[in-house]
């Protein structure tokens, strides 16, 4: 079965993965940057290029323990969008490797990536000595995708080919909030995006305000857990037209009130102001899923990105989907922040439909891309 290696390098994850046509992931390796950023209060550029290159190969090399080279059909890598010197490192390494082992590369949109995330699927775990020539002794873990509603376990065989269209995707994370809907895999409509800031930012910055450590999503959901919500609240729902998002009130609003008391008033409310934040902008979000889906009826929903790590976001999406009867699929944890498995799965899907253009992989050729904007119905 064809197996493309994936390298993504966008931001400041190093990740390498293999994964085959089925979207298993036969290897999924990442060194986050997390601690090394974290005292800057976020992602400092050069710093994460500079480290993408040191981390890259040792990578790539554990890769080669699980499959050869000559297993190998593709390479998959991340060409856009991203910080361009983190994305450089990638892509150099990636036509340097299909140069040397005569091997196409694709340079796939990260955001295309994200949307194909849910549809991936592991072994539970790989060893160094387990090889693709006995893949039976290993089991499935269990995709986490719905049957109108209600959860189910799709078997290896058919894993990876559950994408229903058309579809609604919503993409939330530290860089994207993007909607979109797919009429099939060439056919991609960009229905809206954020006006300002992303969702993943947002949450970023109020963890940054807290002093909390980066990145501060996760914190911003430990803080929120168990918080009853009083009925007064801190923050207004947000308010924006169409299907666009706008998260740059909700994050001034914060700034003025954490301004305006004082410390011990902000101890004594920091739960409290994380779980009213996390609220609003999952509504915001759901809100605009809601009516996306009311404009475009689909047969599956998907959400893609760091952010649907969120709890919240999670059981608020089930539970919609559940009352809408309509499909939902969302990643499992480990493939929901940047991962290569999602790039390395939409590297292979393009490839085995014979999209190969490798001198427009280049992080600079930006003008054609994977979706086109949709105009809205009146
Ligand atoms: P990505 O850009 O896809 O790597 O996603 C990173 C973003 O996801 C950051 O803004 C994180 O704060 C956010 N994130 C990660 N985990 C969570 C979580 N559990 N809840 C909310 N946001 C999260
Ligand atoms: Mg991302």
């Amino acid at each position: 079965m064809p197996i493309a290696l994936g390298i993504e390098t966008s931001c400041d994850d190093t990740c390498v993965s293999l994964v085959n046509e089925r979207g298993q992931v036969l290897f999924n390796g990442a060194q986050n940057q997390d601690l090394l950023h974290d005292r800057y209060g976020g992602i400092v550029p050069e710093l994460a290029g500079r480290n993408h290159s040191l981390y890259l190969l040792p990578l790539i090399e554990k890769a080669l323990k699980i499959v050869s080279v000559n297993q190998i059909d593709v390479i998959g890598v991340t060409n856009r969008p991203g910080l361009l010197g983190s994305l450089l490192v990638g892509y150099v390494t990636a036509q340097t490797l299909g140069m040397t082992w005569n091997k196409p590369v694709i340079g796939v949109n990260h955001i295309e990536g994200h949307i194909l995330s849910p549809f991936l699927w592991s072994k539970e775990k790989i060893t160094e000595k387990q090889t693709l020539s006995n893949p039976s002794k290993i089991s499935a873990e269990k995709p986490l995708i719905s049957q109108a509603g209600k959860r189910s376990v799709i078997s290896p065989e058919d894993s990876g080919t559950q994408i229903l269209y058309p579809l609604l995707a919503l993409i939330v994370s530290g860089g994207h909030s993007h909607l979109f809907y797919m009429k099939g895999e060439e056919e991609v409509f960009l229905l809206g995006c954020t006006l300002d800031d992303s969702a993943g930012e947002a949450l970023d910055k109020l963890a940054r305000l807290l002093e909390l450590p980066f990145p501060g999503g996760p914190q911003i959901e430990r803080q929120a857990r168990g918080v009853l919500l009083p009925e007064k609240r801190f923050f207004s729902r947000i308010n924006t037209k169409g299907l666009a998002f706008s998260f740059s009130g909700i994050k001034s609003a914060a700034r003025r009130l954490i301004e305006s008391h004082s410390p011990e008033w902000l101890k004594e409310n920091q739960e409290r102001l994380c779980a009213e934040y996390q609220q609003v902008i999952v509504s915001h979000l759901m809100e605009k899923l809601d009516l996306a889906f009311q404009l475009y009826p689909c047969r599956q929903v998907v959400i893609g990105g760091g952010v649907i790590a969120n709890g919240l976001l999670r059981d608020s999406l089930k539970k919609w989907a559940f009352e809408k009867k309509v499909e939902w699929a969302v990643p499992q944890p480990s493939y929901c922040t940047d991962n290569a498995a999602m790039i390395a799965f939409a590297g292979i899907r393009q490839f085995l439909r014979g999209k190969i253009h490798l001198s427009a992989c280049s992080p600079r050729h930006l003008e054609k891309d994977f979706f086109s904007r949709q105009i809205l119905p009146s």
